[in-house]
């Protein structure tokens, strides 16, 4: 075999271009790439293999190998040596295939007669395209030369695999970018919405990997480079008085573009015949391969440092990015592989839709959709990557499922889904001001959760009645650094003024487990949600929350005032805290403020051991608010942030439904006020189910009051109540279908 020299590789690069160029259409254009692989190299075979679908490889075109096997043989992610480059992304080089751990003999190939075996992954950015494979007769191991070369081959086949180049026959050939596509992801806020991709960080596409003159891309590498430094050396100098961590990250930057083995590795890629742009992002794709299997989470923030700087070389080398004036379109629709509180409220109600690829539904971005009721999808798999700026979308967010350039049958039906939902929400603001009463004359007292500015002007918008739960902690964690006192007073102000005389329920700052302050030190526990979270940290460091207390009066102002404590699981815990609200309250009495007219002091019931308190508590505490989402978590010990487990235990189990009742029960004993303000107050089964066990308060987000509300109205509680009794006694497991077959007769 001929072994690629650097003028050699160059050349096959400079061939390849030209068969790009040519007029022929997809398959005959990778025909000709493999043709021009075998040849330019010495070997017998060269192969294709492009993922089908997610895990399933197919033959797209091959030299040397049976013709007849193209488009018919195909290979699961991790089956035989082909399976085994998709799977961990490594190149797989022997002398002796046959013999070689995870080899599959594919007989309709003819590939028996082949000894040595050299497979490169053809990746673009972390994502796996496919498998480039080169095979010999002679029983030889490549040289760490052909593989570099035919790394860089692969890089190319990926660029046009990207750009659509392929276009035309097969399933594994279908151009990214062109044709409608599915994504599967996780509901996060509901509403469906139609427009154009909005990218937030646009994805640079370089159009061009291929070059002739590496003297010129060299040269253009070396300048890019400049003035990326100069640029990292500019924000260094105007954050030196700035805060320490944005310090640390931008030193780190400089490093980096410092990087001796960054630029030598790239110089080298050019003098093989890639364009600039494309050195850098054979360099960024590599770190990212990196990235994927590093589990120390220094090294993995070092590898995105380097990440986030390959990307702003490329937009300086391709001229594209944010800077470029691309403008938002009316009817934007953000895609982001992540997004952070601050940024989406930046964006504000502008936005029809959003979806990232990671995120979570408990997730802080998601917290921030939910107030501005944007729908909204999470851990939508491939989506910065198939996705352009102004490509047509749209977003289901009941469904948990993005359409992106959809045909024309699926933007039918989409719009017939709108124009229904459309039509209920006309519903429910015909019912707004009507308060919620049964068919058997139970009134339901309707309020809704919040805890964003952005919330506030639901309050009138939704007609709940007021906030049964404002999330104080929300104001903590959209910010960079811990609020003044001076500031949570005005804003405390604020929403008590939005309210107008509405009863509005603080909690106290709820943090730990998954809520984490980015400028608080993380705690490094084994289990967080059942760790220092909530009023154990407000208990134990006493000062953040005398803040908050001393602020929440100062709001109040001679106006009544409402205060919750989360997470209380055991009644000393409710007193102590108390103890504070008495010591703050006198400490500003002696400064001379304003004490709130009346003063309130409840607890959330998230632990089922609260629900076994001596009566006493019950007697002390002046309301109770269920908080079903963490309750609802140790009463099944399952997760709420683990899909896979969460969805096991269904909140209509008879389990969880009877220990409500007893709850209720409790309270009623002692008089003491109870609400329900965990998500499933706001799904109108739930809900129903709720009443029908005696919760006469529930808390919800402010765009399911109109649901609730209009199924409330509609339902007798003693005949649903019978209803889960029944299926109760029969011994069910969950009384959701029982009760789905009552509210269908209704
Ligand atoms: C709950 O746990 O149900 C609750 C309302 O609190 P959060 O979701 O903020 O933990
Ligand atoms: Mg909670």
């Amino acid at each position: 075999m001929v072994e690629s020299t650097e003028s050699e590789s160059r050349k096959l690069l400079g061939r390849l271009r030209e068969a790009m160029a040519g007029e022929n259409p997809g398959q005959a254009r990778l025909d000709k790439i493999t043709h021009l692989i075998a040849d330019s190299i010495g070997t017998e075979v060269c192969s294709v293999y492009l993922f089908r679908d997610d895990d399933t490889l197919e033959l797209c075109a091959t030299e040397g190998l049976n013709v007849e096997s193209v488009h018919q043989t195909r290979m699961r992610v991790g089956e035989g040596l082909v399976g085994r480059v998709a799977k961990f992304g490594k190149v797989v080089n022997t002398p002796d295939a046959p013999n070689a751990k995870g080899f599959r003999y594919m007989p309709e190939t003819g590939e028996e007669r082949f000894s040595s075996f050299l497979g490169i992954p053809i990746q673009r950015l972390g994502e796996m395209l496919g498998v480039l494979v080169v095979q010999s007769k002679e029983a030889r191991e490549f040289s760490a030369d052909a593989v570099y070369a035919l790394e860089v081959v692969a890089m190319v086949i990926a660029e046009m695999t990207e750009l659509g180049a392929f276009v035309g026959e097969g399933a594994a050939l279908s151009p990214l970018h062109q044709q409608p596509v599915l994504l599967p992801g996780t509901a996060a806020q509901e509403g469906a919405a139609e427009g154009h991709v909005w990218l937030h960080e646009p994805r640079v596409v370089v159009t061009n990997p291929i070059a002739d003159d590496p003297e010129r891309e060299l040269e253009r590498l070396n300048e890019a480079v400049e003035q990326l430094r100069v640029g990292v050396d500019k924000m260094l100098e105007i954050s030196q008085n700035g805060d320490k961590e944005q310090l640390q990250v931008l030193e780190a930057y400089r490093m980096f573009a410092n990087s001796k083995g960054w630029m030598r590795r790239m110089e080298e890629d050019i003098s093989r015949g890639l364009s600039a742009e494309a050195a850098v992002e054979k360099e960024q794709s590599q770190a990212r391969a990196r990235m994927s299997q590093v589990q120390d989470s220094y090294l993995r923030e070092r590898l995105s440092d380097l990440d986030d700087l390959s990307n702003r070389l490329l937009r300086i080398l391709t001229g594209q990015g944010a800077e470029t004036g691309a403008e938002l379109p009316d009817d934007p629709i953000l895609v982001a592989r992540n997004i952070g509180p601050a940024e989406l409220l930046e964006y504000g109600r502008n936005l029809k839709g959003i979806i990232l690829e990671e995120g979570s539904v408990g997730s802080h971005a998601a917290i921030v959709a939910r107030a501005l009721a944007i729908p909204l999808v999470v851990n939508t798999k491939r989506i910065t990557n198939e996705a352009l700026n102004g490509d047509h979308i749209m977003v289901d967010g009941e469904q948990g499922v993005v359409h992106l350039r959809p045909d024309d049958s699926v933007v039918s039906a989409f719009r017939d889904k709108i124009a229904m939902l459309a039509q209920a929400q006309e519903r429910y603001v015909s019912i707004r001001d009507k308060p919620a009463v049964t068919l058997d004359g139970q009134k339901i007292d309707l309020v809704m959760n919040a805890g964003l500015m952005a919330d506030l002007p639901s309050l009138e918008g939704s007609g709940a009645e007021g906030v049964g739960l404002f999330r104080t902690e929300l104001q903590f964690l959209v910010r960079n650094q811990m609020p003044k006192r001076q500031e949570l007073v005005e804003l405390y102000k604020r929403v008590l003024d939005a309210a107008h005389g509405k009863r509005v329920v603080f909690r106290t700052l709820d943090i730990g487990s998954d809520k984490v302050l980015p400028y608080m030190k993380p705690n490094d526990e084994p289990n967080p949600a059942l760790g220092w979270r909530a009023i154990r940290v407000g208990l134990d460091k006493p000062g953040v929350m005398r803040m908050q207390l001393q602020a929440l009066m100062r709001a109040a102002n001679g106006r009544p005032l409402t205060v919750m404590f989360p997470f209380v699981a055991q009644a000393e815990e409710f007193r102590a805290a108390r103890e504070e609200v008495n010591k703050t309250l006198e400490r500003e009495r002696i400064l001379g403020h304003v004490l709130p007219e009346t003063l309130e002091i409840g607890a959330m019931l998230e632990t089922p051991s609260l629900a076994f308190a001596p009566q006493k508590f019950f007697d002390e505490v002046d309301f109770l608010s269920i908080g079903g989402n963490d309750l609802k978590q140790f009463f099944f010990a399952a997760d709420r942030e683990n899909e896979r487990v969460r969805k096991r235990y269904d909140t209509l189990n008879v389990s969880f439904l009877s220990f409500i009742e007893q709850i209720v029960g409790r309270c009623e004993t002692s008089g003491t006020p109870l609400s329900f303000c965990g998500e499933d107050a706001g799904r109108p089964i739930e809900a129903a189910c709720l009443a029908a066990m005696g919760m006469r308060t529930l808390s919800m987000r402010p765009a399911s009051i109109g649901p609730v509300k209009s199924l409330l109205t509609r339902i007798d509680l003693n005949d649903l109540r019978s209803v889960i009794s029944e299926s109760r006694n029969q011994g069910d497991q969950s009384v959701r279908t029982a009760v789905m077959r009552y509210l269908r007769e209704i």
